[in-house]
């Protein structure tokens, strides 16, 4: 995936009007990044919103704002000492969500065809760790995720699965 991608760290992805839905093993993943805390402190304590994707209600990363601009709760600045500002995850990368974990890979599932596909997007337009100009992106696929994310990816298809057949209110 290296040739394809390289993340520069740069924080745009995790900033902005980027909305980032976390599934039932990120939630968990996150409580347990924070001490254990309950899930109805994730929201208590404004790290997650409900916010409506797909038609259903899904929890997502509630982003803070500082003079006008937003940001994910888990991303760090860090001035490095030639002057370069990164963007670091702070949940990277045992406690990261899965969207985050597979960008610039995304998955479209289509329940009423029973398919499923995976394409590449960019994780933000003017995210500089991809060339746009790459044709062939083969190597970005899901064949070549690690096992823990394709098992992830399985109990996510069925969470969503779980809200195709009973969409919420
Ligand atoms: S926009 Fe691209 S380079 Fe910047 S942090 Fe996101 S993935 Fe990395
Ligand atoms: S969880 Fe990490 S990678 Fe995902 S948006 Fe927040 S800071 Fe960025």
């Amino acid at each position: 995936m290296s040739k394809l991608f390289k993340c520069r760290l740069c924080g745009e992805c995790c900033s902005g009007e980027m909305k980032v839905f976390l599934n039932p093993d990120d939630l968990l993943l996150l409580r347990s990044y924070l001490n254990n805390c309950s899930e109805e402190e994730l929201f208590s304590r404004n790290y997650l919103t409900w916010d409506e994707k797909s038609g259903v209600k899904q929890p997502r990363m509630k982003f803070r704002e500082f003079q006008g601009i937003k940001f994910c709760p888990f991303l760090e600045n860090r001035l490095e000492e030639d002057g370069t500002l990164l963007g670091l995850c702070r949940l990277h990368p045992d406690f990261k969500p899965l969207v985050c974990h597979l960008a610039p890979l995304t998955r479209t599932i289509d329940f009423a065809a029973d398919s499923e596909s995976y394409g590449f997007m960019l994780p933000h337009p003017a995210c500089p760790g991809c060339d746009p100009d790459v044709e062939d992106r083969e190597e970005l696929s899901y064949e070549n995720l690690a096992d823990d994310l394709k098992r992830r990816l399985a109990r996510e298809k069925e969470y969503f699965r779980s809200l195709w057949l009973a969409p919420g209110d």
